[in-house]
């Protein structure tokens, strides 16, 4: 099943070319309390209770998903955690620019350097801009795998990694460059993309082995598979839940390969992945 979050907060099941909006399955989620629990995201901790009901809704009359703004798919992650340093060949490019990856890592072994953080607050969807906030110095895109997690989770085992998954998504791991900490460059508002729609767990039952691509203004910049991670998905996930314990919708960005790139107002980055989705997201200057 394809899941969105469209327009003003209408939640969206995903066929084809077409949005239906579902917004009314909403209705059977457990009530907000204040202050708010720490049980992640309420709609993903619910979904595998409600996918029945989602399927009911999503008939009728859709809306084009051309014609729909949409939303990040998770609307209230407890965190995103970003994983560096995952493939080979952008371990080679950021040694060979090293007046642009000027921030310090103890090695290129992410065991040593561990995972880091991006603010919730960064977070957007496929249909809304990249802006750029400090437009002198130079923002790129890291195309990734992003990985939505399903239940709670600590100290899992690594065979039950990837049961804690509820679903995948494109995500950009925007960053603007400079030798000051990760968890400040990458966090910058509309610095994390996640879109168009998350893809549930079960129609990927592989997602060690899918291609993927990023083009900026129709020139390809980036082209790989998830097969070509050094870490895999299972164990982030394994790796993230020994230090945090995971909580449903929380995000992985599962790093980047070769050919990430500046971006400048006016571009378009256009992301594939096999399986999940495309999505066109727009630069724009910051207001
Ligand atoms: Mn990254």
């Amino acid at each position: 099943m394809r899941i969105c979050w469209f327009n003003d907060n209408r939640l969206g099941v995903v066929k084809g070319d077409t949005v239906f909006d579902v917004s009314k399955v909403l209705e059977k989620l457990p009530k907000p309390t204040y202050p708010a629990s720490r049980h992640g995201d309420t709609l993903i901790a619910n979904l595998a209770a409600l996918r029945g009901d989602l399927e009911a809704a999503a008939t009728g009359t859709g809306i084009p998903a051309a014609s729909v703004k949409f939303l990040s798919p998770v609307a209230a992650p407890t965190k995103i955690i970003g994983t560096p340093t995952n493939y080979h060949d952008h371990i080679a490019e950021a040694a060979k620019q090293s007046d642009v990856f000027t921030y310090k890592r103890p090695s290129s072994n992410i065991d040593d350097q561990g995972l880091f953080l991006k603010a919730n607050s960064s977070l957007i969807g496929a249909g809304e801009p990249v802006r750029l906030r400090f437009p002198d110095r130079r923002s790129d895109h890291e195309m990734e795998l992003g990985v939505i997690i399903g239940k709670k989770a600590s100290n899992i085992r690594l065979e039950d990694a990837l049961s804690c998954v509820a679903g995948y998504a494109i995500a950009l791991d925007m960053v603007v460059r400079g030798s000051q900490d990760r968890s400040m460059r990458k966090s910058i508002d509309t610095y994390a993309v996640l879109g168009p729609w998350m893809v549930t767990a079960d129609e990927v039952p592989n997602p060690s082995v899918l291609g993927f691509s990023l083009a900026v203004n129709g020139v390809t910049k980036q082209k790989s598979n998830t097969k070509d991670m050094i870490m895999t998905i299972e164990r982030q996930i394994q790796f993230a839940s020994e230090y945090y314990t995971l909580l449903p919708g929380d995000i992985i960005m599962t790093g980047t390969p070769s050919g990430v790139s500046q971006v400048k107002p006016g571009d378009v980055m256009h992301c594939e992945i096999d399986t999940i989705a495309a999505m066109d997201v727009r630069i724009t200057a910051d207001e």
